[in-house]
């Protein structure tokens, strides 16, 4: 079931980034498996998934020690949702990668804790170029600071931006907020802001124009574990 649905998904990212003169291979499937039981994402690493999602510490917590023997094997945790300050120090040893740094002081917590679990920690900025109301990630104007606090730091590495965007039933109405987060990502891979480039956008509804924009990271839940409770 989720073999079938993994490789359904590999071939809707393949097929947008043909269509966008792109090799698939330069976009991550992130399985994001919040609210799933670990028997569900031992399921998607055997069919070949390595990368997976969490928005809660607290949920990572309780369900990432079971599973230490597929990060043994290559599996990578990434935390995808919204991240409180006094939980970066939790954060920083159970996942490889942040998506969700929207707030210096969280960089600023972030950078010891994962210097004192001797790792160097991956970050993606989270950004808004819609500006909602309700918030989902710095504005434009919030980003270049952010992204200068983070310079020259050693255990924490700005590799990307991340882009959460508002809800829209047509896929298409997202694709100028998916453009722009290219261009943010291209100015700041520029000025010497970014170590790496990625770009986390596109998930189970909406992966096609995320990829067709440049995405690298697509974050991918209902269309792999089915929809969630609650
Ligand atoms: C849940 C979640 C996803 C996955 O959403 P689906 O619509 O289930 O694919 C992606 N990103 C974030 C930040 C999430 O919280």
């Amino acid at each position: 079931m989720i073999a079938a649905r993994v490789a359904a998904v590999r071939e809707r990212i393949s097929r947008a980034a043909e269509r966008a003169g792109r090799a698939g291979s330069e976009v991550r499937l992130v399985a994001v498996s919040k609210t799933h039981p670990a028997e569900a994402i031992r399921e998607a690493f055997a069919a070949g998934v390595s990368d997976f999602g969490e928005n809660k510490v607290q949920e990572a917590e309780t369900k990432l020690p079971s599973l230490a023997d597929l990060r043994a094997g290559g599996a990578r945790w990434h935390m995808v949702g919204h991240l409180q300050t006094n939980k970066a120090r939790k954060a920083a040893a159970l996942f490889d990668v942040v998506h969700s740094v929207d707030d210096a002081r969280l960089a600023d917590r972030l950078e010891p804790a994962a210097a004192r679990a001797g790792r160097v920690l991956d970050v993606l900025v989270q950004v808004d170029p819609a500006a909602q109301e309700s918030k989902h990630g710095l504005s434009e104007r919030e980003l270049l600071p952010a992204l200068e606090a983070l310079r020259g730091r050693k255990a924490v590495r700005a590799v990307g931006l991340m882009g959460f965007p508002p809800l829209e039933d047509d896929p298409e109405e997202l694709r100028p907020f998916f453009r722009r987060l290219r261009e943010l990502r291209d100015a700041a891979v520029r000025d010497g802001l970014l170590v790496g480039r990625e770009l986390s956008m596109g998930m189970s509804h909406d992966l096609e124009v995320a990829v067709e924009e440049g995405a690298t990271l697509v974050r991918v839940g209902t269309a792999i574990f089915g929809t969630r409770e609650a």
